[in-house]
C-alpha cells in the first residue's frame, strides 16, 4: 500500500480526543477528500502525515516506510501541505512563488527555472508572466499560479485543507476542474480536506466521512451515494443528491445533442443571422476551423452592432460555459441548473465542440432518477427536443 494510517489517535495534551482510531489505505494516483463537520478531525489527521503533529497512537507508513522513523527532509521532498485559502506571495514574482517549496528543499536554481516554465505551460499562461507580480494579473490567473504551485516541487503526497473554503462557487468549481485534471495526468496523490459534500463529490476517488473524530464511512462517491453508512452521511449528503445518485453513471455524451448550430469567426454577421432565422434559433456556437470551440454569438450581438462590425469575431463573446463529454450528468447537472442556462455546449477532451446539452434533457435525467426506468435508453436524437438546436456542421469528426 502506498499510504497506510493504522490505528491513529490523537489527544491533545487538554484531554480532547480528535481523533479515534482512524484506519485508511491510500493508493498512489488516488484523490482522497476528508469531509465532516468542524471539529471533526479532519485537520489533526492531516497533520499527522506529514508530521506536523505527532499522534498519540498507531502508525502511518509510506511505501511501507514508518513516517516516525524517517529523516524530517526526506518527509518533506514526498509531502507537501497547502493550507487554508493562502493566496500568492505580493511580493515576490510569479517565478519566486512557484518554487517556493522547491527553494526551500534547495533545489539547483535551473532545475527550478525549468519547473517554473512546465508549471506556468500547465495552465496556459505565458512564459513571459514568470517575472511579473501577481498584481499584475488577473484574479483568475493568481488562482491558477496558486494551483500549480502547489505541485511545482513534485511531491508524491499533497496535503489541501480547505483550500478553495473561500473563493466564490463559480471560481471555486473552475479550481476543482483544474487540481482534478492536473492531478490526474501528473499521477499525484492528494488528500484533500472540505466540508462541502459537492466538492467532495467531484473531486474525489476515495470519500472519507468523520463525524467527532471517527471515520463513519470510507467509499468512492458513487458507493457513498448509492448506499450511505449511516443516518449521519445520508444528511450529509442531503437528499437532493441522493435522487441524483441514479443516473450517476450517466455521460454528458449520452444525453447531449449531437447536431449543433455553430460558425466560424470569419463568417460575416449577416451569415450568421441568416443562419440562426434558417434554424430558428436565437444563438448560435462559434468554433474555428477544427471545430474547436472559441465563443457564441448571441442575437442581441448582431442587433446592437450589425452596422459596425462585420464578422462573427468582431462581436462574439469569448468566455463560454462549457462541459466534458465524458464528465459525469451527476456532477454537470447542478453547474448547469445553477447558471440558468438553456443549453450548454459540450466539448470532446480537445476542446472540440461535439454537441450541446439542454435544459429539456434535463428533465428527463431528473425524471428518471424519480421514476426510475434505469435501463431506458438514453438516445441523444431523442431525448430532447428543443428548439434552439439546429442541425449545422459544429461536430469535428
Ligand atoms: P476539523 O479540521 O475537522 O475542523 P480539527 O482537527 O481542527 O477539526 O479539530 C478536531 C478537534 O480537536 C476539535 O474539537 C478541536 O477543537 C480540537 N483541537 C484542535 N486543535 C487543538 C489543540 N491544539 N488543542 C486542543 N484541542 C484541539
Ligand atoms: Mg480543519
Amino acid at each position: 500500500m502506498f499510504l497506510s494510517m493504522e490505528h491513529l489517535n490523537k489527544t491533545y495534551s487538554g484531554g480532547k480526543v480528535a481523533v479515534e482510531d482512524f484506519n485508511l489505505e491510500v493508493e498512489k494516483g488516488e484523490f482522497v477528500c476528508f469531509i465532516g463537520t468542524s471539529g471533526s478531525g479532519k485537520t489533526t489527521t492531516m497533520r499527522m502525515i506529514n508530521r506536523m503533529l505527532q499522534q498519540t497512537s498507531g502508525t502511518i507508513k509510506i511505501n511501507g516506510e514508518d513516517i516516525s522513523q524517517m529523516d524530517p527532509v526526506k518527509l518533506r521532498r514526498k509531502i507537501g501541505y497547502v493550507i487554508q485559502n493562502i493566496g500568492l506571495m505580493p511580493h515576490m514574482t510569479i517565478r519566486q512563488n512557484i518554487t517556493l517549496v522547491p527553494r526551500l528543499l534547495k533545489w539547483p536554481q535551473d532545475k527550478m527555472n525549468e519547473r517554473a516554465k512546465e508549471m506556468i505551460k500547465l495552465v496556459d499562461l505565458p512564459e513571459e508572466f514568470l517575472d511579473r507580480y501577481p498584481s499584475e494579473l488577473s484574479g483568475g490567473q493568481q488562482q491558477r499560479i496558486g494551483v500549480v504551485r502547489a505541485l511545482a516541487a513534485d511531491q508524491d503526497i499533497i496535503l489541501m485543507d480547505e483550500p478553495y473554503g473561500a473563493l466564490d462557487p463559480i471560481t471555486r468549481e473552475s479550481l476543482q476542474d483544474l487540481i482534478k485534471d492536473l492531478q490526474t495526468r501528473l499521477g499525484k496523490t492528494i488528500i484533500f480536506v472540505t466540508h462541502d459534500m459537492d466538492e467532495a463529490l467531484t473531486l474525489a476517488t476515495k470519500i472519507v466521512v468523520m463525524d467527532g473524530g471517527k471515520i463513519m464511512q470510507v467509499a468512492s462517491p458513487d458507493e457513498i451515494l448509492r448506499h450511505p453508512a449511516n443516518e449521519f452521511v445520508e444528511n450529509l449528503i442531503g437528499k437532493d443528491r441522493l435522487i441524483q445518485a441514479r443516473p450517476s453513471i450517466t455521460t454528458v455524451g449520452q444525453v447531449m445533442l449531437k447536431n449543433v448550430a455553430s460558425i466560424t469567426p470569419d463568417r460575416l454577421l449577416k451569415e450568421a443571422l441568416k443562419l440562426m432565422h434558417d434554424r430558428r434559433v436565437d444563438s448560435l456556437l462559434v468554433t474555428d476551423d477544427g471545430g474547436t470551440l472559441k465563443g457564441y454569438l448571441d442575437i442581441e450581438d448582431i442587433d446592437y452592432n450589425f452596422k459596425t462590425a462585420t464578422s462573427v469575431g468582431d462581436v462574439m463573446h469569448n468566455d463560454v460555459f462549457y462541459v466534458k463529454s465524458d464528465s459525469l450528468v451527476r456532477d454537470t447537472v447542478e453547474r448547469i441548473l445553477k447558471r440558468g442556462f438553456k443549453n450548454v455546449p459540450v466539448v470532446d477532451n480537445h476542446n472540440r465542440l461535439v454537441g450541446i446539452v439542454t435544459r429539456a434533457a434535463l428533465v428527463d435525467i431528473v425524471y428518471d432518477a424519480l421514476w426510475g426506468e434505469e435501463d431506458k435508453k438514453d438516445d441523444s436524437e431523442d431525448t430532447a427536443t428543443a428548439s434552439t438546436t439546429v442541425d449545422q456542421g459544429g461536430d469535428a469528426k
